[in-house]
């Protein structure tokens, strides 16, 4: 009988083809083996899916190429990428590619091999006086690597022991060394020391959170459990403990945190905690050497900690014992690219899958996942206070209208706020000024004829960039020098309105002289390891005042910030998005959350021209409870998430026209069928009516059957040709409505 393999190729083809296994592979092929196989003229990469007894064609083609002798993906994760392919609507080879890093998807890469020297034979004293005599330099450099104890690549040897090439090879040949090629990791983490951590006595909140989370681990229950627990409530160290519980029992964990908090210091917590090499850490700065080599130490089992951003929910982990997301109410968890999954909804799939624990956590949960735990879908786990008793913050909020009655302007940083400053400068302690826009200014408007310079691609403005005198687009990248004069009227008195981050920065340079001030945003960031510095001249305290986008709103944990400033709450509040709310209620406890970490107590200031809105009433007083039955009441009345799921389509193209009549086909295909369940509404442009040049159009859908919807909806598209020019797709449960 002969075995057959069913394979899903990296290219679109959307059908399965079978393969015959050549026998002297036989054995060797598995299910998550990923090959090269013949297709038309061409030979492509596929991954194995199954395999089966009777062919589905006649005569199959021989696969040509077997990349790997072990099996790239397992069982679980194939399944999981099915689930996907249904319920995201997306196509299966599409699903299947995002479990995978390009660089192991396309197997170019290999190990890094380097030639590592080890003592082969340790000398008594009188042997080693003896060459001394001969050959002082051999004898320095063979006493440096038994000094040394452990086996060291030879480039370092060579450079240690301030040596050649030469006197090492005859330390070689004399048999005192020993040299070989050695397959060596790319470590992102190397040239970093970690002093180790020992676990913290818990406290009783702490301590029930955890034995929930054990229990679950134990028994393989993959129900959800989860923690809502304020700022510097101690959740991580529950997640630390939990990790440690999994490897005492030969487990492995996932944790993933938004791409924003992978900081150096999440990572240092973890690596402090268990030995450096458990842990594997998967961000977009890793080099793909590096990303290549942190993937297959969990793939082969020597690595048993996987942290890292979104696409982290596909590590490789073995034995997987524990899932761990952590604010999980964080937005970046959802792919914006088809296939536009959420990450920790696929986390819960997985940990079913998986048939292991499940934990998420938040200061803020979302509002789908607090009323999982409502109707008992989720458990939940409190964490009433801050550790050690600490006091959250004290909230003040600034009503920039009373400003602007006294002082006919509305200021960047109010009096009270500028006095708070001056204060923390005078007391040597810091502040952290937070506004979620970067630039200069929002835009340039001519005072005489109105002109504001618009992107060309984009129906946005541009925004004005100081430090290199420039617009730029922050939606495609476009960017031009700034104009002197109005390039419509040529007026030249072409002003800013609005302002960013760098106007902010220019403001507090200019009423505090003396104070050290630094920015972080996506401009000032783009040297690499910008963001480690920086973060490391503020806890050292050589910078007073750090102002900054989200970049600095999640996760840093300084004790000597005491003064936390929101300079416009306003900003994302009045945006046409159901969840504007819910978002503004998450930031502004999240940046306040990063004053009064230490000793000292807390003080935040948040300016706002709409001081009574309830997301800013409830933060400042620290009342989730308060917003989240105010917020929930609105969705259920309005039907939005979590009570109907949204499926929107969107439809773009670089004709208007084309654009347009192609969401009014679907949308006239989608209106023959009947569910009674299913709420159609009528093509309309995007908010952002273009983008990056193209025209976009989309279709909302609303439904408590999702799977259904999504089915119906792959079916027709499925049936449906589109022009070249015209790109569809689908995105469930959707965030991004702009
Ligand atoms: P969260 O993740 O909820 O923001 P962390 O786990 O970062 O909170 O805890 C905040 C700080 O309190 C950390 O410095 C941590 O080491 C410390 N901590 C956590 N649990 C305890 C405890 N039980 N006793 C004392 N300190 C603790
Ligand atoms: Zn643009």
């Amino acid at each position: 009988m002969q075995i057959y393999a069913r394979v899903v190729t990296d290219d679109p083809t959307d059908k399965e083809l079978d393969y015959s296994i050549p026998p002297s592979w036989a054995g060797k092929v598995h299910i998550g083996s990923r090959v090269k196989v013949p297709l038309r003229s061409r030979e492509i990469l596929a991954t194995v899916v199954a395999l089966v007894d009777t062919p589905s064609v006649p005569e199959p083609k021989i696969i040509a190429a077997l990349t790997s002798e072990r099996p790239i993906l397992n069982k679980s994760l194939l399944a999981l990428a099915r689930w996907m392919a249904e319920y995201y609507c997306c196509p299966v080879e599409s699903a299947i590619r995002s479990l995978m890093p390009e660089v192991i998807r396309k197997a170019k890469l290999g190990f890094k091999r380097e030639r590592i020297v080890r003592v082969n034979r340790k000398i008594p004293e009188t042997e080693l006086q003896a060459l001394q005599g001969k050959a002082p330099r051999q004898a320095q450099v063979f006493r440096f690597a038994v000094e040394i104890d452990e086996p060291i690549r030879w480039r370092d040897l060579q450079q240690r022991a301030a040596t050649t090439d030469r006197t090492i090879q005859q330390l070689v040949d004399r048999g005192l060394l020993q040299a070989a090629l050695e397959t060596t990791d790319r470590d992102p983490y190397a040239n970093q020391r970690f002093i180790s951590s020992a676990a913290i006595k818990l406290n009783e909140d702490q301590q029930k959170a955890l034995e929930m989370v054990i229990q679950s681990v134990d028994a393989g229950d993959s129900h959800p459990i989860l923690l809502h627990g304020v700022t510097g409530s101690g959740k991580t160290e529950v997640y630390l403990q939990a990790i440690d519980h999994c490897l005492n029992h030969n487990l492995g964990a996932l944790v993933l945190v938004p791409e924003i908090s992978l900081t150096p210091q999440t990572v240092e917590r973890f690596k402090m905690r268990f030995q450096t090499d458990l842990i594997a850490v998967l961000h977009s700065h890793l080099s793909q050497g590096e990303r290549h080599d942190e993937w297959h130490k969990l793939n082969s089992g020597r690595a048993r900690i996987a942290i890292g951003a979104r696409s982290a929910v596909f590590a490789p982990v073995q034995r997987l014992g524990l899932i761990v997301v952590d604010e999980e109410h964080e937005t970046s968890y959802k792919q914006e690219e088809t296939p536009r999954y959420h990450a920790r909804d696929l986390a819960v799939v997985r940990a079913q899958i998986e048939r292991c624990a499940i934990l998420l956590g938040s200061a803020t949960p979302s509002l789908e996942s607090y009323q999982n735990a409502k109707t008992g879908k989720y458990r939940l786990a409190l964490l009433t206070s801050r550790v050690d008793d600490r006091q959250l913050p004290l909230i003040r909020v600034i009503d920039m209208r009373q400003e602007y009655l006294k002082q006919k302007h509305v200021p960047l940083i109010s009096s009270s706020l500028a006095n708070a400053i001056e204060a923390r400068l005078t007391g040597k302690e810091q502040t952290i000024l937070f506004l979620n826009r970067r630039g200069f200014a929002t835009s340039l408007v001519c005072n005489q004829c109105g002109f504001v310079c618009d992107c060309p691609n984009c129906s946005v403005a541009l925004t004005f960039h100081q430090g290199e005198n420039r617009l730029k687009c922050h939606l495609c990248g476009h960017a031009t020098l700034a104009p002197r004069k109005c390039p419509k009227c040529s007026d030249p008195s072409i002003r800013y309105a609005g302002y960013g981050t760098e106007k902010i920065e220019g403001t507090v340079r200019k009423l505090f002289p003396s104070a050290t001030v630094a920015r972080m945003d996506a401009d000032s960031m783009v040297r690499k390891d910008a963001y480690r510095q920086t973060l490391q001249a503020f806890r050292t305290g050589k910078i007073d005042v750090l102002v900054g986008t989200q970049m600095i709103a999640k996760g840093l944990d300084f004790p000597n910030v005491t003064l936390v400033g929101i300079i416009n709450a306003d900003v994302g509040l009045h945006m046409p998005d159901f969840r504007a709310g819910e978002r503004t209620f998450q930031l502004l406890t999240q940046v306040a959350g990063r004053a009064g970490r230490g000793d000292m107590a807390g003080e935040v200031f948040v300016q706002s021209s709409t001081p009574f809105s309830p997301a800013i009433q409830f933060a400042r007083h620290h009342n989730f409870e308060g917003f989240w039955e105010q917020e929930i009441e609105f969705r259920e009345r309005c039907e939005y998430p979590p009570f109907l799921h949204l499926l929107m389509i969107h439809v773009r193209s670089e004709h208007q026209r084309l654009a347009e009549f192609t969401a009014e086909t679907i949308h006239r295909r989608l209106g023959e069928q009947s569910d009674p369940e299913v709420t159609l509404h009528p093509v309309v442009p995007a908010p952002i009516e273009r983008s990056k040049g193209f025209y976009r159009y989309q279709i909302l859908l609303r439904s408590k059957a999702i799977r259904r919807l999504s089915a119906t909806v792959r079916s027709i598209l499925e049936k449906l040709t589109f022009p070249e020019e015209v790109h569809v797709s689908v995105d469930v449960d959707p965030y991004q409505v702009l």
